[in-house]
């Protein structure tokens, strides 16, 4: 059944909160998405469309916001639910990868055995900035052999051309600012 939401639609429930979580910021904040049973529905409708049940194995969502849509977008795929964490945050063995920050770096991390070599792997976050956390995402699902078919994102800041991290694979977002 295609999607009855819009992107549109979408673009106009993302409340802009300025100068969060520091001056400067606008923060995009997607809790009035989530909120709407039809819209969140609609958005998940919207980051699965290119795959048909049965053809991922792994969605692979972002902490924090990302595992929200990463996880919905997984019993819809019939697919399993991989998290990247923060450092420090997931139990069992784990690999890890820094990444960039405007001030200082971060780490996110990935259990060893969260993906089998060449598993079909969507990579699901909330909003794409610079670009470093699902780069380094990416960075650690390619790691353990998985095959990433496509990045998506609800939001995309385009200004600040996050999509430069991840040139080796499809990329689609919902709104763009
Ligand atoms: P980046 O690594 O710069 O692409 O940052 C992406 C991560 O930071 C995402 O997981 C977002 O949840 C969060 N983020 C960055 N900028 C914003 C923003 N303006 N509004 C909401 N979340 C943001």
């Amino acid at each position: 059944m295609p999607s009855t939401v819009t992107a549109a639609e979408i673009a106009a429930a993302i409340r802009n909160v300025p100068d969060f979580p520091k001056p400067g910021i606008q923060f995009k904040d997607i809790t009035p998405v989530l909120a709407d049973a039809r819209l969140f529905a609609g958005a998940i409708e919207l980051l699965t469309a290119n795959f048909k049940p049965g053809s991922i194995d792994a969605v692979v969502g972002i902490d924090a916001r990302g595992f929200i849509f990463a996880a919905a977008a997984a019993t819809k795929l019939k697919a399993g639910f991989v998290p990247v964490r923060k450092k420090g945050k997931l139990p069992f063995t784990t690999i890890e990868q820094d990444y960039a920050l405007e001030y200082g770096h971060a780490t996110v991390a990935l259990h060893t055995d969260a993906i089998k070599p060449g598993a079909r792997v969507l990579l699901v976050d909330d909003l794409l900035a610079t670009g470093g956390t699902s780069g380094a995402a990416a960075s650690l699902v390619k790691q353990l052999g998985g095959n990433i078919l496509e990045v998506v994102f609800l939001i995309e800041l385009k200004f600040l051309d996050g999509r430069k991290h991840l040139n080796d694979f499809p990329v689609r977002s919902l709104v763009t600012y």
